[in-house]
């Protein structure tokens, strides 16, 4: 079959669709890069926020078209597919397949079975859990650009009142070091030149290490750093407890680790934190913050905050501006509090309006926007290391992110893609960075 995957939401959902790839071009089936090509197109959705489903739906009422009186087949996946299979087959009848994000290694199989009898009702499979589908994901692996993610750890213990990862993505499975070691050597060989570490709590990782013994995030870097062809790694998303020395210590010591840390916050006020069910206190956080500083001066931070939380007051808000006007982020991402089905907030009393939750994050997000601004001009005149991911708008122009993650345009003769560059930057756009090639 011809497929086409489109993928919604985080990037361990990009590294999904790109294992899901993997797995049908192993098994024959041929990619395409449009969805009126294909014969087979899976969804690889996000269930984070309500807009997020209600895309989904409008993108299957589209799909419905191709589907009619042809013999192609739609497969949703991800965590939308784990939360609502049920609304989806109510809401979307001709959808064929629906496949939790721990069950996206049956995908071939599946499919198969589809294809053997199309008579068959909607064939649904989110049981399994992360340590099966890392068990059995296998094969070769296709189509790599130069910077790359790669999954560590799958699902969360914390249950954050707000969150339904722990639903969609079930307990926390950190994967074995060596299978980590194999899979980063298997990205280098196909020419990827920085790796990401995913992990929805990255940095509660605990696999097994080569020892047999249990290893966290900091050994697992340092394990890392020495990787023959690796010229950069990166991890995320952090839970602010989780953050020790060793992982301050891995920053000052580690030179292909990036100085840039994502540490959601959510909040400045510890009464939403509490709420939240968070478990640190802003002056908690500040510590984190600034036991990294005093480790790795140069780290620059983005974090996620969301506003109009049940039961934030002015007071509570005026406490999270103060928290980004101290921390000074280099970026940040900020959201209106959405309601979702099955976690304890979306059950509690004092939901904010839409419009004063509208009002806040305008609020905040000027003030991020300002901060992010200040950040990158602090660049003009300086030098940044750029790894050139694609071709950029203009001729002899690439792109690339930074070592403190901005955005970068640069303009050089004898560049391409894949090479890691000295940039000398010259000037500033509104989220990026523009800068001439050292040569
Ligand atoms: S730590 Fe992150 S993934 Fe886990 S429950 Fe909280 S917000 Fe969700």
């Amino acid at each position: 079959m011809y497929f086409f995957i489109k993928n919604y939401g985080c990037q361990m959902n990009i590294y999904d669709s790109l294992r899901i790839a993997d797995i049908l071009t192993n098994a024959g089936h041929e990619a395409v890069l449009s969805v009126d090509e294909a014969n087979l197109v899976i969804l690889n959705t996000c269930s984070i926020r309500d807009k997020v489903d209600e895309k989904v739906f409008s993108d299957l009422g589209r799909l419905k078209t191709i589907k009619d009186g042809s013999s192609a087949i739609i497969a949703v996946a991800g965590c939308m597919a784990q939360l609502r299979s049920q609304d989806i087959i109510r809401r979307a009848p001709y959808v064929d397949i629906i496949l939790g994000p721990q069950n996206i290694h049956q995908i071939a199989e599946i499919v198969a079975d589809m294809i053997k009898n199309r008579a068959l009702d909607a064939l649904v499979s989110t049981s399994s859990n992360a340590d099966d589908k890392f068990r059995q994901l296998s094969g070769k692996f296709h189509h790599r650009s130069v910077s790359e993610y790669l999954t560590i750890q799958e699902g969360c213990d914390n249950f954050c009142a707000y969150c339904i990862v722990p639903f969609t993505r079930g307990r926390e499975f950190s994967r074995s070091v060596s299978d980590i070691v194999n899979e980063s050597k298997n990205l280098i060989s196909l020419g990827v030149k920085e790796i990401t570490l995913l992990g929805q709590n990255v940095n509660s990782y605990n696999g097994e290490g080569p020892d047999g013994k249990s290893c966290n995030l900091s050994r697992l870097l340092f394990e890392l750093a020495n990787m023959d062809g690796l010229e950069r790694l990166r991890y995320t998303t952090s839970h602010p407890r989780d953050v020790d020395l060793g992982i301050a210590k891995a920053h000052r010591e580690i030179e292909i680790l990036a100085p840039f840390l994502h540490i959601p916050v959510q909040s400045g006020s510890d009464n939403i934190l509490k709420r939240m069910n968070r478990r640190y206190s802003r002056d908690e956080y500040f510590e984190r913050i600034e036991m990294l500083r005093e480790y790795r001066p140069d780290i620059a931070f983005s974090s996620d905050f969301i506003v109009g939380f049940p039961g934030e007051n002015d007071d509570d808000f005026e406490q999270t501006l103060e928290l980004a006007k101290k921390v000074n982020y280099a970026q940040a991402y900020s959201f209106k509090y959405s309601p979702r089905p099955g976690t304890i907030a979306a059950k509690m009393d004092n939901q904010i309006s839409d419009d004063i939750k509208s009002e806040r994050l305008q609020i905040l997000q000027n003030l991020l926007n300002e901060q992010q601004s200040t950040f990158n001009q602090g660049f003009i005149g300086k030098h940044v290391n750029v790894l050139l991911v694609k071709d950029g708008k203009h001729e002899k122009q690439l792109v690339g992110r930074s070592e403190y993650s901005q955005a970068v345009s640069v303009c050089g003769n004898n560049i391409s893609v894949g090479d890691m560059v000295k940039v000398r930057i010259t000037a500033v756009a509104s989220h990026s960075l523009v800068g001439a090639a050292e040569q």
